[in-house]
């Protein structure tokens, strides 16, 4: 693999990460309607006509056509161009931070279920249970890769002492994640008669388990945190007492992100500031 130069691969992953977000325009659209995701082709929502392969390239479509569709004109969202170069993005920064190697494949499903379950989340109130399992079964495969063949994989990094194997670190985590978020769901809906965290928020961050072990943990309080900040501006904005309800789980694949890149630093950060290290 030494052959491939770097700029190449990290190419590579990025023009992939650009068309996989076509897909994933696709399963955002489709899943939560419990339509196929394979047929029909890609067709206008208002007009209903096949869109060409010329017309679907991920971006430069959407800048060339204007914004519109070929057939009726209609005005075609900003958002799915984003969500293309946004998926692009994520396939980078994971070729980028684990380099050529097996882990890198985990890290861009972690991120590409993520950026869907966001979308969906936005759109619908809802995780569904089809992507929240895809998610748990690669990050299975993850584990049993890393510990069959000692090539990091999932958990994305490994701790010392008693949990380092990635079987252990995993279990870890799926049990602190379940475990604190069935807590503090139930906790929530003692206090306010309410349900905080949705069951899909929780089976999230059971499967985020596989992939940080205890650092789910960190997870969870970066979501609340963002979530918090969100709440808050978000309540000022709004008059009188309609409360709108914010998705938790954007706030958790934030999280997820941020914990995936930086995690160990974070809490090397953490720990120097409250004068632990
Ligand atoms: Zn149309």
């Amino acid at each position: 693999m030494d052959a491939v130069p770097i700029w190449f691969f990290l190419l590579s992953a990025g023009l992939f990460g650009l068309l996989f977000g076509s897909l994933a325009n696709v399963i955002i659209w489709r899943v939560p309607r419990g339509e196929s995701i394979i047929a029909p082709g890609s067709h206008c929502p208002s007009c209903e006509s096949a869109i060409r392969w010329y017309d679907n390239i991920p971006v430069i479509s959407w800048v060339i056509l204007g914004a519109r569709c070929r057939e009726c004109g209609v005005r075609i969202s900003a958002r799915y161009p984003i969500v293309e170069a946004a998926s692009g993005l994520l396939w980078l920064v994971a070729a980028a931070t684990w380099g050529m190697s097996i882990q890198t494949l985990f890290g861009i499903g972690l991120f590409y279920l993520l950026l869907v379950l966001t979308l969906i989340d936005l759109d619908h109130m809802r995780l569904p249970n089809s992507i929240v399992a895809a998610l748990g079964v690669i990050g299975v495969v993850g584990v049993t890769v890393a510990q069959v063949t000692g090539e990091p994989a999932v958990p994305l990094f490994v701790g010392r002492g008693l949990l380092d194997t990635p079987l252990a670190y995993a279990v870890s985590g799926v049990l602190v994640g379940g475990g604190i978020s069935v807590a503090m769901a139930g906790s929530y809906a003692l206090i306010r008669k309410s349900a905080g965290l949705g069951m899909g928020d929780i089976k999230l961050l059971a499967v985020l388990g596989l992939y940080f072990g205890p650092y789910v943990l960190m997870v969870l309080m970066i979501a609340s945190l963002l979530g918090a900040v969100v709440g808050v501006v978000a309540l000022r904005r709004q008059s009188g007492s309609a409360r709108a309800r914010i998705p938790f789980g954007p706030f958790l694949a934030a999280g997820a992100l941020v914990v995936a890149l930086w995690g160990p630093l974070v809490l090397d950060w953490y720990l120097r500031l409250a004068g632990v290290r």
